[in-house]
């Protein structure tokens, strides 16, 4: 028998349910267990946005899920799309805070970098979120929850905006290929949460990303760090560095260096049980005349050298309200050269996205009102 409908607000967001959650609750409806590896499917891999669209649920049973519950994914606010193919979402949480994701496309990849929470507790001088002080911590639901919106984006893309997801479908069809959590927000400030959507981001039933396909971005909190290095997800890791003293990490990221000063931190890089032919990834970004002078690229290459990592030098987005400019890129190649000369993997990071005020370090759900700065694209931005 159908049950009764609940009213819109009673209706639970299916959605919010991790794996073990989904399973119990269709027991409750006497359902099966492969029912909640079925809704799965149609949810993560196929990215159905209504119970009809399931048409391998047998009618009465799309007419009960539709009874007691919704898809409630994000909503898009807006759009921007950079000269770079670099695209900005505004996407709207179900309280009305709202939250920035970019989707990369590159040669070999397509990656979403997405948010972890509304703002961000930190304050790192040098980023636009920073602006925005921490509103909230992101659900596990709401980070994965980017992931399928601006996948059903892809999907309707192709395939025309309104189609409907068919059970022949493949499980996993053109689309992102990488997720890093280096949005608005510093996800090892939201652990278990995270953890929970990279579990789901992982699970053969959930969006099936392999986790050296994911990434997740910490300022340096340690026993987070040591914490999610021992968890399950197996995700890799990347730690912005940016300085080479405590003098200047204290200058351009107060907090948490106050707590967790450099030496604390590289030692608990150093004893990371990583998986095997795995890295941590080091950023740094380079601010003219801060942090960028020869005599930085030799100390960071002697403070990285005993662990097992690459380092990925971004040079500074420029946004209007901040004191900092990006250097040029001799000085940006310099630096470079020094870690190479010293046998450490060492890449720059092409700034994608500038324009849009899109690029690492400028997101905010306020930035659609912040207009950007003009952009001269340097050489090997192009
Ligand atoms: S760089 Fe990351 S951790 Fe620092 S303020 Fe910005 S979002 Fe927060």
């Amino acid at each position: 028998m159908i049950p009764q409908q609940l009213t819109p607000t009673e209706k639970i967001n299916i959605l919010t349910f991790s794996l073990p959650k989904l399973t119990a609750w269709v027991g409750t409806l006497g359902w099966k267990p492969y029912r909640a590896k079925q809704l799965a499917t149609w949810l993560y891999a196929k990215g159905a946005q209504s119970f009809d669209e399931m048409t391998d649920l047998s009618k009465v049973a799309r007419e009960t899920l539709a009874a007691l519950a919704t898809i409630w994914p994000l909503q898009i606010v807006s759009q921007q799309k950079s000269l770079d193919g670099t695209e900005k979402f505004l996407l709207q949480l179900s309280d009305g805070k709202r939250i920035e994701s970019v989707l990369i496309p590159e040669e070999d990849r397509l990656t979403l970098c997405v948010s972890s929470q509304v703002g961000c507790t930190l304050d790192c001088s040098f980023c636009l979120t920073a602006q925005q002080k921490l509103q909230r911590n992101l659900s596990a639901h709401e980070i994965v929850g980017q992931v399928l919106t601006v996948q059903r984006v892809l999907f309707d893309r192709i395939n025309g905006e309104g189609t409907r997801c068919r059970p022949s479908q493949p499980a996993t069809y053109p689309g992102i290929t990488n997720v890093v959590l280096m949005g608005m927000g510093e996800p090892l400030a939201n652990l278990t949460q995270v953890t929970e959507a990279l579990l789901q981001m992982t699970a053969p039933l959930g969006l099936g990303f392999s986790p050296r396909r994911i990434t997740v971005s910490t300022a340096g909190l340690v026993p987070q760090m040591r914490e999610f290095l021992n968890g399950p997800t197996r995700a890799n890791l990347s730690v912005s560095l940016n300085a080479t003293t405590n003098r200047v990490r204290d200058a351009i990221m107060p907090t948490v260096n106050r707590l967790y000063p450099l030496d604390q931190l590289l030692a608990a890089c150093k004893e990371a049980p990583l998986p095997k032919r795995r890295n941590i990834t080091f950023e740094y970004v380079l601010l003219s005349g801060i942090n960028d002078t020869p005599e930085d690229a030799v100390r960071l290459t002697r403070l990285v050298a005993p662990i097992r990592c690459k380092v990925n030098l971004i040079p500074f987005n420029e946004f209007q309200s901040s004191p900092y400019r990006r250097p040029s890129d001799a000085t940006i190649f310099k630096f470079q050269e020094v870690l190479l000369r010293a046998k450490i993997t060492a890449t720059r990071r092409k700034s994608r996205g500038r324009d849009i005020l899109a690029a690492c370090g400028q997101l905010s759900s306020l930035a659609f009102h912040n207009p950007p700065i003009s952009v001269e694209h340097n050489a090997y931005d192009t």
